[in-house]
C-alpha cells in the first residue's frame, strides 16, 4: 500500500501528547491522519488532517470513526474494545489489536498472561474486590506487606498502594484489584521492543528511571542505563520474549524491575509510544513515534541505537498552582548545552500535570546527568 502522500488514512484513537509526537512523524512522511479525542483542546488539534471530538469508551464513537480509516492505532489504552474487535472483522487493520488491549487493560488478565506464557513476574493473587483482602490476610493465606493495584482505570501510579498492615487498606475503592508481592528492587527499567507485520523486531537500548530519593517520582529517564551490560541484555531479550508472545504488532513498552538479587521481573506493559522513549526523538537514530510508524505500516524498522546518551526530564504542573501555565526560565535551561524543551501544549497547569518533557543529550552520560539536574532546579511549571 502506498501510505505517503497518497488517499490512506491513518486513525489515532487518542489526542494528547503522545499522538502529537507521533504527528510529527507523521507530517515528515505526509501521511494523512485522523485523530479522535473526547477533548476539544486536544494537543494533536494543531498537527493532524481531521480531527473528531467524542468519547473514547462509546462503542458508536470509536466505530464510525474507525469505519473513516484504512489502520487504526492509539495513544492511550482506556478505548472500546469491542468496537475495535468489530472493526478488525471488517477488514480495518487494528494495532495494537483488540486482543493485545483486552489483555493489557486489566492488570489481573495481564499479570494471567505473563504467569502462562513463562515470562518472570513478581507473585500475585487476585480478588474480585478489595474488602475480601482483609480474611486472606487473617487466615494466613496472604503475607504483609504486599502492594494493592485496582484491576482497571489505574494510571500513572493512581491505583496502586503499598499495604504494610491492614489499615493502609481503609479508604481503598472496592474493585477488583491484586495483590503482589513487594519487590525489593535496585532499579525500574523500561525496554521499548518495535515489531511489524511481518515479524522483524528490534530493541532500544535499556533506560532506567531514576527517582527522587524523598518524593518516590521518577525524575530522570535515562539511556542508557547505568547497569552491567549482562543485566541490559537480560532485560532486552525478557522484553523480545513478551512482544514475541503477544504477538505485538507496534511498539512495545516493557516495565521491568531489577531486584536486589538481580533478577529481572516484568511489571507493565504499554502498547504504544511510551514516556520512557522520549529522549529517542534526539538522542536515537530513529524516534520511537517514527518506529510505530514504520511497524504498524509494516515498513522496514529505524536503527535503534543511540547517537548520544540522552536524559529525560518530565515538567509536571508544580503543587499549588492551576490556571493559564507559563513556563518560567524557560529561556535559561534554553542556554544549556543539548537541551530542548517539549511543550506539550495543555493551556491549563494544575499540580502533577504532565505539561511536557525537556531533553538533555551528551556524549558522556555524566555530563547529560548533572545537566539535568540543573534544568530540574531551573525550570518551573507555575501558573499566571
Ligand atoms: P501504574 O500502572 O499506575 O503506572 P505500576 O504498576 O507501574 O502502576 O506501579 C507504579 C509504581 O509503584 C512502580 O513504578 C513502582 O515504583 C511501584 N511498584 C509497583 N509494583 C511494585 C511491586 N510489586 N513492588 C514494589 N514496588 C512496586
Amino acid at each position: 500500500m502506498n501510505y505517503f502522500s497518497s488517499n490512506f488514512k491513518l486513525g489515532i484513537l487518542g489526542g494528547g501528547q503522545l499522538g502529537k509526537m507521533l504527528l510529527y512523524s507523521t507530517r515528515k512522511f505526509d501521511i494523512y491522519t485522523c485523530v479522535l479525542d473526547p477533548s476539544e483542546q486536544a494537543p494533536c488539534k494543531i498537527a493532524c488532517n481531521e480531527f473528531r471530538q467524542g468519547d473514547l469508551m462509546d462503542f458508536e464513537t470509536v466505530y464510525n470513526f474507525g469505519k473513516l480509516v484504512d489502520v487504526l492505532t492509539i495513544e492511550i489504552e482506556n478505548v472500546n474494545i469491542d468496537a475495535l474487535e468489530t472493526l478488525e472483522r471488517e477488514g480495518v487493520k487494528v494495532f495494537p489489536s483488540s486482543r493485545t488491549l483486552q489483555t493489557i487493560q486489566n492488570k489481573s488478565t495481564q499479570k494471567l498472561f505473563y504467569k502462562d506464557h513463562d515470562i518472570p513476574t513478581a507473585n500475585f493473587t487476585r480478588f474480585a474486590y478489595t474488602s475480601e483482602i482483609k480474611e486472606a490476610v487473617n487466615h494466613g493465606g496472604l503475607n504483609l506487606p504486599f502492594v494493592w493495584k485496582a484491576a482497571q482505570f489505574g494510571y500513572d501510579g493512581y491505583g496502586v498502594k503499598i499495604i504494610r498492615n491492614l489499615e493502609d487498606l481503609t479508604g481503598l475503592p472496592n474493585v477488583e484489584c491484586i495483590a503482589e508481592e513487594l519487590v525489593p528492587f535496585k532499579n525500574e527499567l523500561s525496554v521499548i521492543v518495535a515489531r511489524n507485520l511481518d515479524g522483524e523486531v528490534k530493541s532500544y537500548p535499556v533506560v532506567e528511571m531514576e527517582f527522587h530519593p524523598e518524593a518516590n517520582q521518577v525524575e530522570y529517564v535515562i539511556c542508557p542505563a547505568r547497569i552491567e551490560e549482562s543485566i541490559a541484555k537480560k532485560a532486552r531479550n525478557i522484553a523480545l520474549k513478551v512482544s514475541d508472545a503477544f504477538n505485538h504488532v507496534g511498539l512495545l513498552a516493557v516495565e521491568m524491575f531489577q531486584t536486589e538479587e538481580d533478577k529481572i521481573l516484568v511489571n507493565e506493559v504499554a502498547p504504544r509510544p511510551h514516556n520512557s522513549g522520549h529522549h529517542t526523538i534526539e538522542s536515537s537514530y530513529t524516534s520511537q513515534f517514527e518506529q510505530h510508524l514504520r511497524a504498524i505500516l509494516n515498513l522496514p524498522l529505524g536503527k535503534t541505537d543511540n547517537k548520544v546518551a540522552g536524559i529525560m526530564v518530565n515538567l509536571v504542573g508544580a503543587e499549588n498552582y492551576t490556571g493559564n501555565v507559563i513556563y518560567e526560565n524557560i529561556e535559561h535551561i534554553m542556554k544549556m548545552e543539548g537541551v530542548t524543551p517539549h511543550i506539550y501544549g495543555k493551556k491549563e497547569t494544575r499540580p502533577f500535570r504532565k505539561m511536557g518533557h525537556v531533553t538533555i543529550v551528551n556524549e558522556n552520560i555524566k555530563e547529560a546527568r548533572q545537566i539535568a539536574e540543573k534544568v530540574k532546579n531551573t525550570i518551573k511549571v507555575i501558573s499566571e
